[in-house]
C-alpha cells in the first residue's frame, strides 16, 4: 500500500509534531504542508503523532481513508 499524505487545515494546531517525526514530508508554516512523502511506516507514525488527527492517509490504489 503506498499513502497519500493531506493536511486538514482547519484541524491542524501547527504543533510541529509531524515535522519532529517526518522533517522530509512535513513542513511548519502558519498550519503543516506536505514538501514530500516516505515510507507508510513513516506516515503512519507522523500521523499517530499529531494531536489534532489532522493528517488525513488515503490509500493511493482505491482511494479510501486509512488514517484517522
Ligand atoms: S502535528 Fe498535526 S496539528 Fe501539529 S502541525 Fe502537524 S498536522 Fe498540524
Amino acid at each position: 500500500m503506498t499513502f497519500t499524505v493531506q493536511i486538514d487545515e482547519r484541524a491542524c494546531a501547527a504543533h510541529g509534531d509531524c515535522v519532529d517525526a517526518a522533517p522530509d514530508v512535513f513542513e511548519l508554516d502558519d498550519v503543516a504542508r506536505v514538501i514530500g512523502t516516505g515510507p507508510d511506516e513513516l506516515l503512519l507514525a507522523a500521523a499517530e503523532a499529531c494531536p489534532s488527527a489532522a493528517i488525513i492517509l488515503i490509500d493511493s490504489t482505491s482511494g479510501t481513508q486509512m488514517y484517522p
